[in-house]
């Protein structure tokens, strides 16, 4: 499957936000947005066009696909699903992103980024009620119990990553740290979960 494999800070800084894609670098002085929020490439700082209504709406989505780790054909099924859906297209598409095992993963604090997430996922280390699922996108259900298999259990990164969660963080998790799993209680609210984009742009954007 295609996937970047370029600078995800160069990500970061095209979007001047931090979009937390390095694990613990983010949380660090070394992340690059703290000394160079600019655009990345030799006018990055200098440059001022001015930025079309297009050109608002093509940021936000880059900015949700880039934080989710998905490339644009597999966004845009996310979006035509969303939009077949009862309520608002924005937030669907938002709790179907959320949904996804390798965010789950990561929210539960199994591993540092989404990336690492999905490759935790893709290297057959996680369990989804007591079945194994090597799809990062496979969505997750309410009441599904997420865990790392046996042999996996001694791996250094998820025990770090752990570290770095405060229990229950998110109201629609629960993790128990000692055991290596958690349970995907409930679908969030879109106000519940923690991104900063303007989703209703990227409606806006391909409604046109
Ligand atoms: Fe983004 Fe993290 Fe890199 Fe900072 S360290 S620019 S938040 S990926």
């Amino acid at each position: 499957m295609a996937r970047y494999t370029g600078s995800v800070c160069k990500l970061c800084r095209r979007e001047k936000q931090k979009l937390f894609l390095k694990g613990q670098k983010c949380f660090s002085e070394k992340c690059p947005i703290e000394r160079r929020n600019y655009p990345p490439g030799q006018h990055g700082l200098n440059r001022r066009a001015k930025i079309s209504e297009y050109g608002i709406q093509l940021r936000e989505k880059q900015k949700i696909k880039r934080t989710y780790g998905v490339l644009e054909t597999q966004f845009y099924t996310y979006y035509e699903k969303a939009s077949r859906q009862k309520g608002r297209t924005g937030e669907n598409l938002i709790k179907m992103l959320e949904r996804r095992l390798d965010n789950v993963v990561y929210r539960l604090g199994l591993a540092p980024s989404r990336k690492a997430a999905r490759q935790l996922v893709g290297h057959r280390h996680v369990i989804v009620n007591n079945h194994l699922v090597d799809i990062p996108s496979y969505i997750v259900d309410p009441g599904d119990v997420i865990k790392v298999t046996d042999k996996s259990k001694k791996l250094d990164m998820i025990h770090n990553s752990l570290k770095r969660v405060k229990d229950n963080l998110y109201s629609w998790l629960q993790i128990d740290k000692a055991s290596l799993s958690g349970t995907f209680l409930q679908v969030p609210e879109r106000s519940e979960i923690p991104l900063n984009a303007n989703e209703q742009l990227v409606v806006e954007l391909y409604s046109k």
